[in-house]
C-alpha cells in the first residue's frame, strides 16, 4: 500500500485530495495545523462592519467527514528526503511513499524599520479576527493599507465605507497584474469610495502612528500590510533545490525530487516563460493537477501531459457591490456590479466543488 502524505489543507491540499481519493489501496494522510479551511479570497469581506470571520472558514471535522484520510493536526517544519520523512512540530517524523506539500506562503515583510512592531498582515482567519478586533468602524479611524496589488485594493475597498482609508502602491498604478484600463477603473473607484490612493512612493519607516514614505507622512491607526508573499521559512532549511527566491524548483508535473511534489502558492508556475500569478485559482488547479498527476503515476506507470493552466478569469472586490478583473481565457475586462456578481459566483463554485468531492451538503 502506497503511504501519501499531503502538508496543508488549503487550496492545493484539498484539491489533491479530491483527486487522490481516487486510489483504492492507498492510505492517505494530512497534515495541517488549523481546524478549518480557509476560505482566504473570502476574508477581505469578513473584514467589514458585518462580516463574520466563522462564514470563511469550513471545520475539517465537517467537510473531512467520511473521508478515508488521516488528519493530523500539527505543522510539518523539516524535511528528511533520504529517510522518507517529514518532521512534525515536536519532533516526531511521519513516513512517505509520496510526498505532497501545499503549505501555501506567508507575507513578505521587508527590513523596513517599525514595520514589524505594527503591522497586521491578512493571511487567514487568525489575521481577520486579529484585525477586526483593532478596527473600530468609525470614520475617525484611520486605516493605511501598504500595497496597491489584489488583497491592498479589496481591503481597502471593503474598509471604506466605515473608515478613513489610506492605501500606498510603491509602483505608479494599481493592480499591476490587470490591464492599464482596468488598473484605472479601479483607482477611481476606490477614490470615489473615499480612499487617499498614494501611488509611486515606497514606505521606509514607521512608528506606532504615523509612516514615513519618501516624500510624504501620514498618521495612521491600524496599519496593514499587503505587499507581497514568500515561501514559508522552514521551507528555505528543508533541503529542497531552491530557485534565488526561496521557491522549489519543480518540473512540468510540480515534482522537486522523485515523488516529492509541490502545488499551490508553493510551486511557481511558469507556462511558456510567463509567471502565473499565485491565485487560489491556480492552487485548486495545481493540487488537483498533481493529485491527478500522483494517481497517474501509482496506477499507470506515467505521469499524463504537463500544467498548463486554463485561468477562467481574475476578480476583484471593490467593494461589496462593486469588482473588477477579466473572465475567460482570452481575457473579457469586466468592471462593476457584473464583475462583483461573477466573484460570488466563482465563490459559489468553489464551495459547491468541495461539497462534491467531499460528498457534503449544499455549502
Ligand atoms: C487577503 C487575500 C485575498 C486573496 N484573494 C484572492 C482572490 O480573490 N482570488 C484568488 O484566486 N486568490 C486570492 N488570494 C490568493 C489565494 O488565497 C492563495 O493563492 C491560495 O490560498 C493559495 O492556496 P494554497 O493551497 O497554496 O495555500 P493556502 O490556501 O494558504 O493553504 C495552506 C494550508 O497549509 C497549512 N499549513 C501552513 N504551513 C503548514 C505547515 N508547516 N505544515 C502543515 N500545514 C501547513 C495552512 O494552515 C493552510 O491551511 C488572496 C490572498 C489573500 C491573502
Amino acid at each position: 500500500m502506497q503511504r501519501i502524505v499531503i502538508v496543508g489543507g488549503g487550496y492545493a491540499g484539498l484539491g489533491a485530495i479530491g483527486a487522490l481519493r481516487e486510489l483504492k489501496d492507498a492510505e492517505l494522510i494530512l497534515i495541517e495545523p488549523g481546524e478549518g479551511h480557509q476560505l482566504i479570497p473570502e476574508l477581505p469581506e469578513a473584514l467589514a462592519k458585518h462580516g463574520d470571520v466563522n462564514h470563511h472558514v469550513m471545520p475539517y471535522d465537517q467537510l473531512l467527514k467520511d473521508s478515508p484520510l488521516t488528519r493530523v493536526n500539527d505543522s510539518v517544519t523539516g524535511l528528511d528526503t533520504a529517510a522518507k520523512t517529514v518532521i512534525l512540530s515536536g519532533g516526531d517524523p511521519v513516513s512517505y511513499d509520496w510526498l505532497v506539500l501545499c503549505p501555501g506562503s506567508e507575507p513578505s515583510l521587508p527590513p523596513i524599520p517599525g514595520l514589524r512592531e505594527v503591522a497586521h498582515t491578512l493571511r487567514d482567519g487568525h489575521d481577520a479576527r486579529g484585525i477586526k478586533d483593532a478596527l473600530r468602524y468609525a470614520k475617525d479611524q484611520r486605516v493605511a493599507v501598504i500595497g496597491g496589488g489584489l488583497t491592498g485594493v479589496e481591503v481597502a475597498g471593503m474598509l471604506a465605507i466605515d473608515h478613513d482609508v489610506i492605501l500606498v502602491e510603491a509602483f505608479d498604478r494599481l493592480l499591476p497584474a490587470l490591464g492599464i484600463g482596468l488598473s484605472a477603473y479601479a483607482y477611481k473607484r476606490l477614490r470615489a469610495a473615499g480612499v487617499t490612493v498614494v501611488m509611486g512612493q515606497k514606505l521606509m519607516q514607521v512608528n506606532s502612528s504615523r509612516i514615513e514614505l519618501e516624500r510624504d507622512h501620514y498618521g495612521y491607526d491600524i496599519l496593514i500590510w499587503a505587499g507581497g508573499i514568500t515561501p514559508p521559512e522552514w521551507i528555505r532549511h528543508s533541503g529542497l533545490p531552491l530557485d534565488p527566491r526561496g521557491y522549489p524548483v519543480a518540473d512540468g508535473f510540480g515534482e522537486v525530487l522523485p515523488q516529492v511534489f509541490v502545488a499551490g502558492d508553493l510551486w511557481h508556475v511558469v507556462v511558456d516563460g510567463e509567471d502565473i500569478p499565485a491565485t487560489a485559482q491556480l492552487a485548486a488547479l495545481a493540487g488537483d493537477f498533481v493529485g491527478e498527476t500522483v494517481v497517474s503515476r501509482i496506477t499507470k506507470g506515467h505521469p499524463g501531459s504537463d500544467f498548463r493552466p486554463r485561468l477562467r478569469g481574475m476578480l476583484i472586490s471593490l467593494d461589496e457591490g462593486q469588482g473588477v478583473g477579466w473572465v475567460l481565457h482570452g481575457g473579457i475586462p469586466v468592471r462593476g456590479f457584473s464583475a462583483r456578481t461573477l466573484k460570488n459566483f466563482s465563490f459559489q463554485q468553489y464551495r459547491l466543488k468541495l461539497a462534491k468531492i467531499f460528498d457534503r451538503p449544499w455549502p
